[in-house]
């Protein structure tokens, strides 16, 4: 029986460029299509998510 490789599951904190409070982690495994914002609960910016 042959092994399945999987891909190495990388995982990163995205981090807010403004006061850099870490606002979400993602895996290289998902999609960031961009255009997504998401709203930093420290400083309130709203911050554009990506890759
Ligand atoms: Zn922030």
């Amino acid at each position: 029986m042959k092994k399945i490789k999987y891909p190495p599951l990388k995982r990163e904190w995205f981090v807010c460029p403004v006061c850099g409070t870490k606002l979400i982690i993602y895996d290289n495994t998902a999609v960031l299509s961009g255009g997504e914002y998401i709203k930093c609960r420290t400083c309130k910016n709203e911050i554009e998510i990506k890759k």
